[in-house]
């Protein structure tokens, strides 16, 4: 049985001041420093998106914050974010990558956005990450990052559906909204927050 930790998206757009700044997101970073080195394996996702992608309300020409339906999937809309190759996508520089094994990107087609780290929010087309995590015979899977209400929160979920034993760490996570609502939807799903 091997572990790994998967530290979620933590780029700048998400920090403080950053094109959808989470509050007090930056406080994490020390903490995620502290667990890299402790596992077996470490992995990072990176929201990663083209120009013109779903999940912009720019797209649109709709309001942040506002709900639509594409193709008969619900997409909120945000900020332009995380555009790939731009300083605002990249790692920030205080997390510790010396312990980081492989990155994986996602919300990479213009057409769908992706929350969870192993899956677009279609579950068309895998990250890759899974069978990663299959080749290195991790079966416990610890997470941390941003944000504990979407991409933390569907990273889990999906990571319990793929049969991992699954370990949130909630002080490594921050919220855009609901921290608390978040938390207790991953516990009654089956995993272990400490
Ligand atoms: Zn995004």
């Amino acid at each position: 049985m091997k572990e790994a930790l998967l530290i979620v998206d933590l780029q700048y757009d998400f920090m403080p001041g950053g094109a959808l700044g989470v509050k007090k997101g930056d406080e994490i970073i020390p903490i995620i420093n502290t667990l890299t080195g402790k596992f077996d394996f470490t992995v990072a996702s990176l929201d990663w998106h083209p120009e013109g992608h779903v999940s912009f309300a720019s797209t649109h020409g709709r309001d942040v914050g506002e709900s639509i339906q594409v193709d008969g999937v619900k997409q909120e809309l945000w900020p332009i974010h995380c555009l790939q190759n731009t300083h605002g996508a990249s790692l920030v520089k205080g997390l510790n990558k010396d312990h980081i094994d492989r990155y994986f990107h996602k919300g990479v087609d213009q057409g769908i956005d992706s929350y969870s780290a192993f899956f677009d929010n279609e579950k068309k087309r895998e990250t890759g990450l899974d069978n990663y995590l299959r080749q290195q015979e991790v079966t416990k899977l610890y997470i941390a990052g941003l944000t504990t209400d979407f991409c933390v929160k569907y990273s889990v979920l999906d990571a319990l559906e793929l049969g991992y034993e699954v370990v949130v760490v909630a002080d490594a996570c921050r919220a855009v909204f609901e921290e608390k609502k978040a938390l207790e939807e991953m516990k009654k799903a089956g995993a272990t927050i400490i």
